[in-house]
């Protein structure tokens, strides 16, 4: 496999804050081209092997941990999976310890999920390995706006000029910070929605010079008026701890901000409608929009591996590109 010349500059992959468009469209290229790869009977490449991958996931996750170890094995890299209850963080022990003990095996990626922001800019700080981010407390979860990205341009064609609406509990989705960066960055309006108790004051100000993109809205209609695409997210009960109830009911929740065969008729009649899962069904999506026929959110899963492989072989080969695809 050669480089075409582009590369990659980045040793980790920590955010989207940090990223230029040219390094997004170059991410999403190439997943793009790792996607006709698992249209193929045979799903391999052998790109990264005798590289390893510890996919480190002190939190809860479904579909990213299994999305990753997919990605590494299809690139043919020796993926070994750690999780917070059968590691020995159920122990006591510290994040560093436990991270300096499995760099101290040798691995050339660490993709770390932490409960906490900023634990995998920490991490890279203290360890001699690359650094993916696979979702760090509220902060970002930049794979999962580089997959988001890469379905909405296969829908759209492009991503610039869209009017994307973001709907649900803002303030605790680090889904839609990463979505906010990547999002303006490549062109698009941002329309975030949440009821004022999950509407963080001034976000807009995190998209920086693209901070006119974004719009907040406290009105589901006003939101999805004429919209191209609807992003809904979960309610984070998780991160909500003891505190006051943001919302007195989730029917009361679901009537004004879920999406329904009523609210959606505010969006464009072919209005992609999309979500990161995992769904609580009846409560920000209905079941027959999830499943209905403009639902790309299996779509979105399916990418989601794609994009892992580009993002593990730019880091696991250090910023190269490749321009063609052998077979294992
Ligand atoms: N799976 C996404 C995340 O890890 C979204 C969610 O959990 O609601 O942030």
């Amino acid at each position: 496999m050669s480089a075409t010349g582009r590369a990659f500059a980045s040793r980790h992959l920590l955010g989207i804050e940090g990223l230029g468009a040219d390094e997004l469209v170059l991410l999403l290229d190439l997943g793009e081209r790792f996607l006709e790869l698992g249209e193929r009977p045979i799903k391999k490449v052998p790109t990264l092997r005798g590289r390893t991958v510890i996919n480190l996931f002190l939190e809860a996750s479904t579909r990213t941990r299994t999305s990753f170890e997919i990605a590494a094995k299809r690139l043919s890299a020796d993926a070994v999976n750690v999780s917070g209850s059968g590691s020995s963080t159920s122990k006591g022990e510290s994040l560093l310890d436990t991270a300096r003990n499995l760099v101290a095996m040798r691995p050339d990626v660490v993709v770390l999920r932490h409960q906490a922001s900023g634990a995998a800019e920490f991490v890279a700080r203290h360890v001699d390995a690359a650094v993916v981010n696979a979702g760090d407390g509220t902060h970002e979860h930049p794979t999962q706006a580089l997959l988001d990205a890469s379905t909405i341009r296969h829908h759209k064609g492009s991503i610039a000029g869209l009017e994307i609406a973001i709907v649900g509990d803002i303030e605790h989705s680090r889904v839609a910070r990463s979505n906010l960066y990547a999002l303006t960055r490549l062109g698009a309006n941002v329309r975030l929605c949440a009821p004022f108790t999950m509407m963080p004051q001034g976000i807009e100000s995190l998209a920086g010079d693209h901070r006119r993109q974004v719009s907040t809205h406290a009105r589901l209609e006003s939101a999805l008026e004429g919209a191209d695409v609807v992003m809904m997210l979960r309610i984070q009960r998780e991160r909500m701890g003891d505190g006051p109830a943001r919302f007195p009911t989730n029917r009361e929740y679901s009537r004004h901000f879920g999406l329904s065969p009523r609210t959606v008729a505010f969006a464009k009649p072919d209005a992609i409608l999309m979500h990161p899962g995992p769904i609580n069904r009846g409560v920000e999506m209905d079941p027959t929009i999830a499943d209905g026929p403009r639902s790309v959110v299996l779509e979105q899963v399916t990418r989601g591996v794609a994009i892992r492989m580009a993002v593990l072989y730019v880091l696991g080969t250090g910023g190269a590109v490749p321009s063609e695809f052998g077979s294992a």
